[in-house]
């Protein structure tokens, strides 16, 4: 599902839980952070990436496109 906030983002990780496509800067440092909070990690698709550009779901800065989160086990 498409998680426009980070909000959103920790309630889903709260509860059902799944695969998120959300808006990601490309940063290694939000990605641990992102992880620290919500125990999800990020998959980069090599193919069929959407790359409408958008805000970071988590520090708000640019990103050039959607990334998969999804729950590590
Ligand atoms: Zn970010």
């Amino acid at each position: 599902m498409a998680i426009g906030t980070w909000e959103d983002l920790q309630k889903l990780y709260e509860g059902a839980g799944g695969f998120a496509h959300c808006h990601w800067c490309g940063d290694g440092a939000c990605e641990t952070a992102i992880q620290e909070k919500t125990k999800v990690t990020i998959r980069n698709l090599p193919f069929g990436r959407d790359e409408t550009p958008g805000t970071c779901v988590h520090c708000g800065k640019d990103s050039i496109g959607r990334v998969v989160f999804a729950q590590a086990y």
